[in-house]
């Protein structure tokens, strides 16, 4: 058993919030008035507190800035029109966060820890969550060692963070992605499954590469040949194909997304066929080139579902039909984006109010 935490806020002197434009808010660029912080010392987490957003002391010999050691998770809440933050599952971010932790040998945040922090803070900023159609609040909680030590061998000390940012609406444009068969992103017994830091430091070049040739994105494929569909590095990939739904099965090189899990589900509560399973590069350009491929997407948080229009392979750029006639994304994104706004029921339990 645990006790109720008890929760130190210090107020901000003068809220930042007239400043900001909420019709016109790049993502990732503005951060509300408070940040949640807390201590793992002694082998126990505690000094949960409340704090103005701003800049924090860290050690210049903290492992997290030499060796990455470092996770992170991304989720958002809604604003209901009772008031109220819905979260959209929340607890999955936690499951995924302690999954991370455990790879990256740090230590796991007990629910009721995470919980409690999360809704004061988004109750204590609770005005910086956007109503404008199609904005949300973007949640950022993260972990990193605050040892003061550059050997590596576990850390002892830890921090934990949660900061938010209020995001407009995502107006995803249809993606021009690259089948990556050079650069790897995650190999069998690394860190692909975690959130680790240092999996989107890697990835960086690779993708500024793909940008130079006019790609958005990358689809990753496996370390080991480049024989197969992975990820897209902050999405994972889907494709209908005939009439079946297929993405990569699950596997340490991947990152078990939220979004993609909640797409499975809704694909197969329809009564969908649905397949996870590995996916070869040659079968799926195969399918490309006999037309065989309706839909191409990634699913994750950002924005939920982005379509894909051009596949490249090879210095061949294979187009996908139109978004208009993509019946199964178009409708699992509104489905999805009503269950989170909370106007549409919720039958798997997944927004959690606050
Ligand atoms: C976060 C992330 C995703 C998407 O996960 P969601 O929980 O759906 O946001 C996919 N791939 C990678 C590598 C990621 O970091």
């Amino acid at each position: 058993m645990v006790e109720t935490l008890k929760i130190e806020i210090e107020h901000v002197k003068r809220s930042r919030l007239p400043e900001v434009d909420f019709t016109n808010l790049p993502f990732g660029k503005v951060y509300s008035d408070h940040m949640l912080m807390a201590d793992f010392r002694k082998g126990s987490w505690g000094g949960f507190r409340i704090l103005p957003y701003g800049h924090i002391p860290v050690s210049p010999a903290t492992p997290a800035i030499h060796y990455g050691q470092s996770i992170f998770e991304g989720m958002k809440a809604y604003h209901s029109s009772s008031g109220e933050a819905m979260v959209f599952r929340p607890l999955d971010n936690l499951k995924r966060l302690n999954i991370s932790a455990e790879r990256m040998c740090m230590p796991v945040l007990p629910e009721e820890f995470f919980m409690e922090g999360l809704s004061t803070l988004i109750d204590t900023d609770r005005r910086w969550i956007p109503s404008q159609e199609g904005a949300s609040l973007y949640i950022r909680p993260f972990m990193f060692s605050a040892d003061e030590y550059i050997g590596i061998r576990p850390s002892q000390d830890f921090t934990f963070m949660i900061i938010l940012s209020p995001a407009g609406a995502y107006y995803s444009t249809p993606v021009r992605v690259k089948i990556e068969t050079h650069y790897t992103r995650a190999v069998q017994g690394g860190t692909g499954y975690a959130k680790a830091a240092g999996n989107y430091g890697g990835s960086i070049y690779p993708s500024k590469l793909a940008q130079d040739q006019g790609y958005h994105q990358l689809i990753w494929t496996d370390g080991k040949a480049h024989q197969y569909i992975e990820e897209s590095g902050t999405m994972n990939v889907m494709f209908v194909i005939d009439d079946t739904l297929v993405t990569p099965a699950l596997s340490d090189s991947i990152l078990a997304g939220i979004t993609r899990d909640s797409v499975l589900k809704l694909a197969r509560h329809w009564g969908m066929n649905v397949e996870e399973r590995k996916i070869s590069v040659k079968e799926l350009v195969d399918a490309l080139e006999q037309g065989r491929v309706k839909e191409a997407f990634g699913a994750g948080t950002a924005a939920t579902i982005a379509h894909i229009e051009v596949i490249g392979h090879e210095g061949v750029d294979h187009r996908l039909p139109p978004v208009e006639k993509r019946e199964f994304a178009n409708k699992v994104y509104k489905e999805l984006e009503a269950i989170k706004r909370g106007t549409k029921p919720d039958p798997f339990g997944w927004v959690v109010k606050m």
